[in-house]
């Protein structure tokens, strides 16, 4: 037995031997049931609040401005919550008032599906069953606990967690929950923006991404989260780049391809191809030019408006930004071929290509090889130390400005071209393309041998 499950445990004895009722709840026991470790424990107990701080002088208060007391316990590992009904709905997503009760049931019928309405005595090792939630478990079932459409009603943010959780464990959603569900879909923008990313990341990165962007789409859902997303069903592309189908087909594979992905990565193997709607062309074939470049920047609109962060954001960009170049890998100067596996993140764009080829045409041929150099390239050639600074220049008599830019970049390009090695070497490579009081970048041979 974990650590952290045993601790849970010695919660429990505690409350009971202090004459309340407890019991371990929700999703921790769903997870106990299907053996697999919860990474959080929930503890309900008809004690107060109070009661509870009185037992565990320790525990951290969290929730006061919502009426809600809960009292984490070791760290976040434990949380301790008095039983309680949920009333009305004041936004669509909290409640209007809660009550504390003395009723487990009572507890058990203000929590989303059945599968989540479980309650475990770990100390008669007894499940405590007020909504069938077993048999539900059994039969691999996602259904809301009583009327389906009055739950969604209260808590839009349902609609999206029983599409994660079926994705998830790989269940169906019950009939009823589902009618509910695709009815209260138009509302979702009731939920805040944060909290819709959060879904959809774990979404991404649960291990089951393309049954739940299956899920949301067949839901409605994806139409009003991700218009841009949706927009790639049916747009075809050449059959001899993509047998497998359209973008939507591809994209999917992609998803399904994806293994332990952060969310970045998911992100950007979402949107790789999310330029290819708006830039989709009949010409010599079907055509989509610049889609990468037009991909990038509704990417970046895309992660803006689910509230990811500035650094996210660039990353994603770049990922839909930069897929493509990996066909030009072979014929890359080394100078290129430098930079481009020194781009940050670099891990997950090699990914994103790896995870492209297998959903189309399969042939890994770039992939292996960029892979191999990177592997067997050293770093200081790579990236190499400077060979010169703005200040050696000035020492040369150069003066700061624009020109000093241009030659360190000319310095840079030829020492990752290998065709310096030395600082001395450098400055030879200065003196001759760029002959001190010279203006241009590129000057000419004559005028090279006048100055000499
Ligand atoms: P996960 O494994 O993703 O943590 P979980 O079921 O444990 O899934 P939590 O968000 O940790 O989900 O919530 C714990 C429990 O609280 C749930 O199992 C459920 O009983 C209840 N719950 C959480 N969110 C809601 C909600 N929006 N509406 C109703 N009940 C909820
Ligand atoms: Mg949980």
């Amino acid at each position: 037995m974990s650590e952290l499950r045993e601790k849970a445990k010695q919660v429990v004895r505690r409350l009971v031997a202090a004459g309340h009722q407890a019991y371990w709840a929700g999703g921790c026991v769903r997870d106990v049931l299907l053996e697999r470790e919860p990474a959080d424990y929930d503890v309900a107990t008809s004690a107060t609040p109070e009661q509870v701080l009185e037992l565990f002088p320790k525990a951290v208060t969290v929730g006061m401005q919502f009426g809600v007391v809960r009292l984490l316990l070791d760290g976040d590992g434990i949380e301790v919550a008095t039983f309680r009904s949920d009333i009305g709905s004041a936004d669509g997503r909290h409640p209007e008032q809660v009550r504390y009760t003395s009723s487990p049931e009572e507890d058990v019928g203000r929590r989303d599906f059945t599968l989540n309405g479980l309650l475990y005595d770990p100390l008669k090792e007894q499940v405590l069953d007020f909504v069938g939630g077993q048999a539900d478990l059994k039969a691999g079932i996602i259904r809301a606990i009583g009327e389906a459409a009055e739950r969604f009603a209260e808590d839009k943010l349902r609609l999206l967690r029983a599409i994660r959780f079926a994705a998830r464990f790989g269940y169906r959603i019950e009939e009823k929950t589902w009618a509910a569900l695709r009815a209260a879909a138009p509302q979702i923008q009731q939920v805040s923006r944060e909290r819709i990313r959060d879904e959809l990341v774990k979404m991404l990165t649960e291990g089951a991404a393309r049954r739940a962007f299956e899920l949301l789409d067949e839901s409605g859902l994806l139409e009003i989260l991700l218009p841009e997303v949706a927009r790639m069903k049916g747009v075809e592309q050449p059959p001899e780049f993509h047998p497998e189908g359209d973008v939507w087909v591809h994209t999917r594979l992609l998803l399904e391809k994806m293994e332990q992905p952060t969310a970045t990565l998911a992100l950007g193997v979402l949107l790789h191809d999310v330029g290819k709607p708006p830039t989709f062309a009949v010409r010599d074939r079907i055509r989509f030019n610049q889609h990468a470049e037009v991909g990038a920047v509704m990417a970046e609109e895309i992660c803006r408006r689910l509230r990811l962060s500035n650094a996210e954001i660039e990353r994603v960009a770049a990922l839909v930004k930069n897929h493509l170049k990996f066909k030009d890998v072979p014929k890359m100067r080394a100078s290129t071929f430098k930079r481009f596996i020194s781009m940050e993140g670099f891990d997950e764009h090699l990914e994103l290509h790896r995870l492209d080829c297998l959903a189309s045409h399969g042939d890994l041929a770039n992939w292996r090889f960029v892979k191999e150099q990177r592997e067997t390239l050293p770093p200081e050639e790579v990236r190499p130390p400077r060979l010169l600074t703005g200040h050696d220049l000035k020492k040369m008599g150069y003066e700061p400005g624009p020109r000093m830019g241009e030659i360190l970049a000319a310095v840079e390009e030829a020492q990752l071209e290998g065709e310096l090695r030395t600082p001395e070497e450098a400055q030879a490579l200065v003196r001759r393309r760029f002959p001190p009081g010279g203006k241009s970048r590129r000057v000419p041979a004559t005028s090279r041998r006048k100055e000499k």
